[in-house]
């Protein structure tokens, strides 16, 4: 079912096994990648192949890390949907702007993708009890599955996290702790907290191989759904990373497949003003971030002050001739409400800011009319009601 071989260390090139549990490299301490025997998926995993298959992510399952269909804790995720923005990328001079609407998927954000595949594999390795820290979405997906897979979740949220994310982990079932400060303070207390509780397995951002692969399908179904052209121009709002750092493998997985070319999406990483490591690194040409002191915005889920696999965000935008772009949150919420009046999508605020940093990508011809831009709304607004006035 699966073409899973092992997992290569993205720094030092250390393989580890994919049968037992794994989480960062034993020689460097960095993220792992989960590798396949490509050559020999190319001659049976086809594109044709993919036709009348269910619409599912599921459907690219040889390219995932499941050995076993029934370990699978699937919620029903759905392809989701390429949605025109025609009034608003009129507005705005681009015509072929495209939303990638993530809202539509269980637990109404994009960490479903991730955390059903972390989930399963967990399931699959035998593992009864997780632990993540987190700046809200990524709480409810994990306790979601968990419940489902009925594994343990110990979850760790910002005491500011926005109030459904603590009511979704909790109605779940799993147990929560909030954390005063942001979710670089939350994971240090899930660690003082693992000292004494050594069998949770830790699932945070890229510290474990197999979330990357859940994110990496936004990768495969924008193929599929472009027919294989990839857009000129992908923005994606980004906290920890894995999305952006999921699709770029996709990408090379694809080329690798005889599926698309070498041409590659423009990957731009969108962040808040209040909170913009990224943005800062890129600025400075650098391969690392350095900690963002006192991060606060309104999209929690861009409140990451140190992405653990920043250097692979980087070496995306990098690589593919992008951009990191910073938008104020004022802009944020403007967005929101300008996206819901001409196109009555009620975005998330991370999904906003992408859209806001399109304003700074025109202007000086970084992208034109001519360019098929695809932007990732990562969450359904309802999840915010917070950032909306009655
Ligand atoms: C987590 C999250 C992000 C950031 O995703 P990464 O892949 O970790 O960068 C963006 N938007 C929403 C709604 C999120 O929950
Ligand atoms: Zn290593």
């Amino acid at each position: 079912m699966t073409f899973l071989t092992h997992l290569e260390c993205s720094v030092c090139g250390d393989r580890h096994s994919p049968h037992e549990p794994q989480t960062v490299c034993r020689s460097c301490g960095k993220s792992l990648l989960a590798r396949y025997d490509l050559a020999a998926a190319k001659s049976s995993f086809t594109k044709d192949s993919l036709k009348g298959k269910p619409y599912s992510m599921w459907k690219y399952s040889p390219l995932l890390p499941i050995e076993r269909q029934e370990n699978i804790v699937s919620l029903g995720e759905q392809i989701t949907p390429l949605i025109t923005l025609p009034k608003f990328g009129e507005n705005l001079g681009l015509p072929k702007l495209i939303m990638k609407d993530e809202g539509q998927l269980p637990t109404g954000s994009f960490k479903a993708r991730g955390l059903v595949m972390a989930i399963s594999k967990a399931k699959e390795l035998g593992i009864k009890s997780v632990c993540i820290p987190s700046a809200g979405n990524a709480a409810g997906a994990l306790a979601a599955y968990a419940a489902r897979a009925g594994i343990e979740a110990h979850i760790f949220l910002p005491e500011d996290t926005p109030e459904i994310n603590i009511k979704e982990s909790l109605v779940c079932g799993a147990q929560v702790e909030l954390v005063k400060g942001n979710i670089s303070d939350a994971a240090k207390r899930m660690n003082e907290r693992r000292k004494t509780e050594t069998t949770w397995f830790d699932v945070s951002t890229l510290k474990e191989p197999y979330r990357l692969e859940g994110k990496k399908t936004m990768g495969y179904e924008l193929g599929e759904q472009f027919n294989w052209e990839l857009p000129d121009v992908i923005v994606y709002p980004t906290g920890g990373g894995t999305g952006l750092i999921g699709m770029w493998k996709a990408f090379d997985e694809m080329e690798k497949l005889g599926w698309i070319g070498s041409k590659r999406p423009k990957m731009v990483s969108v962040q808040s003003t209040g909170c913009a490591p990224i943005v800062r690194a890129y600025g400075e040409q650098k391969k690392n971030s350095a900690f963002w002191e006192n991060a606060t915005t309104i999209a929690s889920g861009l409140r990451v002050p140190k992405a653990f696999a920043d250097y692979l965000i980087l070496e995306a935008v990098y690589n593919s001739g992008g951009w990191a772009i910073g938008v104020s949150d004022e802009e944020i919420v403007n967005t929101v409400y300008e996206i819901a009046q001409t196109e009555g999508l009620f975005i998330s605020p991370e999904g906003a800011a992408a859209f806001a940093a399109l304003r700074y990508l025109l202007p000086d011809g970084k992208i034109t009319e001519e360019d098929t831009v695809v932007v990732f709304n990562t969450a359904t607004g309802i999840k915010y009601p917070e950032v909306v006035k009655r």
